[in-house]
């Protein structure tokens, strides 16, 4: 995706609006990003600072940390950046503020790179596909129901933990 900022830096807009498909071409491992990623926004100048304020919205599938079951979901992060015309801004300074800066090449921006690395860093650590899943039944390898047992015989208890519960039920 590239937004043409001409307009803007000839100062005949004073803002872009923004509503464009993004493709971020790689993704945390085991996770496969489907079709459909988008970027919505504007680009604003306010004498001669010019802002992008924008949502990203970037479907993907991946699978249960805890049961395996496939996981759909949609990553939706702010992605909001100052925009600096090339030259204007030390390359050191831009390496050190990369969350903050975006150059703007030859009057246009093309910040597709820029989303993809924030999509790493905005990926949940552990992808769950629901924030209780209980995993699977250590004995038979069945996805846990939301309460209770799968129906296979109840695992044996290590004999230290019924001392406690001796303990504890006696109170
Ligand atoms: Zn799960
Ligand atoms: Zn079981």
């Amino acid at each position: 995706m590239t937004v043409d900022l001409s307009a803007l830096l000839r100062g005949e807009v004073r803002s872009i609006n923004i509503d464009a498909e993004i493709s971020p071409d790689s993704a945390p491992e085991g996770v496969t990003i489907l079709p459909g990623s988008r970027l919505k926004g504007v680009i604003e100048d306010s004498g001669g600072y010019i802002r992008l304020t924008s949502e990203a919205s970037v479907p993907y599938r991946g699978q249960c940390a805890r049961c395996l079951d496939t996981v759909n979901g949609t990553l939706k992060f702010e992605f909001n950046r100052t925009l600096v015309t090339e030259g204007t801004v030390a390359e050191d300074v831009l390496e050190e503020n990369a969350e903050e800066y975006l150059v703007i090449h030859k009057g246009f921006i093309d910040p597709d790179s820029t989303i993809c690395e924030s999509v790493f860093l905005e990926f949940p650590m552990v992808l769950l596909c629901r924030e209780s899943c209980r995993g699977l039944c250590p004995k038979c390898g069945k996805k846990l129901p939301a309460s209770g047992e799968c129906g296979c015989a109840p695992a044996e208890t290590d004999p230290r933990w019924n001392k406690l519960k001796e303990i504890f039920s006696k109170d």
